[in-house]
């Protein structure tokens, strides 16, 4: 199948010919006719499988074959959990409007508001987003969303994670008319409240999903090593450098100063590393951003801040250096790399810290993971009991008491509902239960 099967306009036809896109991925194969035909949409599929495309596409097919509802309203609003992502999605929009006489414009926090106050009064037809500022402009009037005709929600259940609700429900609020189209997109949408916000913006909408969110991904190879402490984290991660070839890294840290530690510690070992985190100031983002893209740097220090969608052609490995708090970002960090058919390496650290985030990885993507091991860096560290040893009838056990159970600790199920992390207890220490709210720390 070809684009062209899919009925899309010729001027979207010749762009995608411009950029050598020839054959849709799956899931533009099934998204595209569905939203082209006007359907609200729900759909998920693999990291790297082309998504952006899958909505930007029917979005301006859309708006080629219809006449506006208004004049100066946004006909299509696309919103993304952070600015990088939006900055990206952005460009992708960008380039599928080639040749068209469409403008479009990047509405993200941390860049100056009379600048985008400006940019709104020039009516421009499409608009990329993050929520947060969005909402600023909305309330600030700077744009109004009586005409939008498709809102999407790019990476729609991170944004809830961030605690965009309350701006989601303002953008949905402001843009509620009877034939406005929803486009809801991510790799992992199996979540509870995805599908409240889904059911309040959506309208009896057509679920597609490519995969399932945790079915292992084909071209990304996983490794875990099993980490005494964090000396002994540095001397794997190094080691795991030295022996590998790859072009560019992307290292993923707990927490803002992490990243900043981390980056000092492999510059001291010459490897040029860079380190992103939320904290920065967005000229300094940007900066950090383009340096890593244009490979100046060959390594990004990261937080959950560059989990999601970014597509850098050229990164090879991904390190989790500490697992992530949020168990579905484990498949958004490693599928920064193996996207588009490429493939792509994925080795996490696993330290007693990180063990109850290892086991919820496990039990979300029903594998049992194995460690591998380093010559002369293999570890004490291995793993942790399970805080009560339950037998297969759920009763407690007491005979395993004294073993170290911990690759035969039970799965439970991780329910997915509300705060779903209180329902999962593998592991020594207690779960922070989900705030409703998420302080909106590294994001917009
Ligand atoms: P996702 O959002 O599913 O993670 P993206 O939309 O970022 O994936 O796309 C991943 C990569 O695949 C991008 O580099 C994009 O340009 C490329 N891509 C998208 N559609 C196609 C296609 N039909 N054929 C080849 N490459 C594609
Ligand atoms: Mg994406």
């Amino acid at each position: 199948m070809q684009f062209k099967d899919l009925g899309l306009d010729n001027r979207l036809l010749k762009n995608l010919n411009h950029y050598a896109f020839k054959k849709p991925t799956d899931i533009q194969k099934q998204a595209i006719p569905v939203a082209i035909a006007g359907k609200d949409l729900l759909a998920s599929s693999k990291t790297g499988s082309g998504k952006t495309l899958a909505f930007v596409l029917p979005m301006l097919h859309k708006s080629l074959k219809s006449k506006a509802f208004s004049a100066k309203d946004p006909r299509g609003l696309i919103l993304a959990p952070t600015r990088e992502l939006a900055k990206q999605v952005y460009g992708e929009l960008r380039a599928m409007l080639g040749g068209l006489t469409y403008d479009a414009t990047l509405i993200v926090g941390g860049e100056n508001f009379n600048d985008q106050v400006k940019a709104l009064r020039r009516y421009p037809k499409f608009i990329v987003a993050t929520p947060g500022r969005l909402a600023d402009h909305l309330e600030h009037k700077s744009l109004f969303l009586d005409g939008l005709e498709t809102l999407v929600l790019d990476e729609a259940d991170r944004m809830l994670d961030l605690g965009f609700a309350p701006e989601l429900r303002r953008i949905n609020n402001a843009a509620k008319h009877r034939r406005r189209q929803t486009l809801m997109f991510s790799a992992t949408l199996d979540h509870a409240e995805v599908n409240d916000i889904a059911a309040e913006m959506q309208d009896s909408p057509k679920r597609i999903a490519v995969g399932i969110s945790n079915q292992e991904h084909q071209d990304i190879t996983q490794k875990f090593y099993l980490c005494d402490h964090l000396d002994h984290k540095e001397a794997i991660l190094e080691r795991v450098l030295e022996e590998s070839e790859y072009r560019q890294v992307i290292i993923f840290t707990a927490t803002r100063d992490d990243t900043e530690r981390l980056t000092a510690k492999l510059n001291e070992k010459k490897l040029k590393a860079i380190a992103l985190s939320g904290n920065l100031n967005q000229t300094q983002r940007n900066t950090i951003m383009s340096q890593f893209e244009r490979a100046v740097f060959k390594i990004l220090v990261t937080t959950d801040v560059a989990s999601r969608g970014l597509d850098i052609a050229n990164v090879t490995h991904v390190i989790n250096f500490d697992m992530p708090k949020h168990t579905e970002e484990y498949v958004h960090r490693v599928g920064r790399t193996g996207r588009a058919g490429n493939k792509g390496d994925a080795v996490s650290l696993v330290g007693p810290k990180d063990w109850d985030s290892f086991k919820r990885v496990e039990a979300y993507l029903h594998q049992d993971l194995a460690f591998s091991t380093l010559e002369g860096l293999e570890g004490k560290f291995k793993g942790l009991r399970p805080k009560k040893p339950v037998s297969r009838n759920g009763k407690v056990d007491y005979r395993n008491k004294n073993k170290q159970t911990a690759k035969k600790a039970p799965k439970k199920p991780v329910k997915r509902d509300k705060g779903f992390y209180q329902n999962v207890a593998v592991g020594d220490s207690v779960f922070i239960p989900k705030k409703k709210v998420a302080p909106k720390s590294d994001d917009e």
